[in-house]
């Protein structure tokens, strides 16, 4: 039987369209650009039967779609975000890994540059200790 051109059957449509909502939900409501092992972390607390795969296929139609988009800091897996148009860079806690937004303009970026040249566009990375994880870094915890 010839089964290519067939529409997928409604309740895998019914499935994928609540696997894809979570999924947005989850990366609207984090407040932080997640990695996909995050997204399923928090996805699965809504929906148990969620799949690393179905997360990583959910995540490139909506990058395709362009209502996500996706970041890649210096040797970290990608992380996924909503689509933002405010400027915006990233902070990673080197403790717990999780990477913040930072928010604010870098009048310094224009007096860095090599002498004569044209700054298109910065992004900048910053690393520390995050709020939740400085405690246990006080205590010696972390080490
Ligand atoms: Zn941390």
């Amino acid at each position: 039987m010839e089964m290519r051109n067939q529409p997928r059957p409604l309740r895998t449509r019914m499935r994928n369209t609540r696997q894809r909502a979570v999924v947005e939900k989850v990366l609207q409501d984090c407040r932080r650009p997640l990695t996909a092992q995050e997204v399923l972390s928090v996805a699965r607390q809504q929906l148990a039967s969620l799949g690393i795969a179905t997360v990583y296929r959910t995540l490139a139609t909506l990058e395709a779609e362009g209502a996500v988009a996706q970041v890649q800091l210096p040797n970290d897996p990608p992380r996924f975000e909503p689509h933002m148009t405010r400027e915006h860079h990233y902070f990673r806690c080197q403790h717990c890994r999780r990477a913040f937004w930072v928010f604010g303009s870098t009048p310094e970026i224009d007096r860095m540059k090599p002498a004569h040249c044209i700054v298109d566009a910065h992004s900048i990375f910053l690393y520390g200790c995050c709020v939740d994880c400085r405690p246990l870094a006080h205590h010696g915890a972390l080490e």
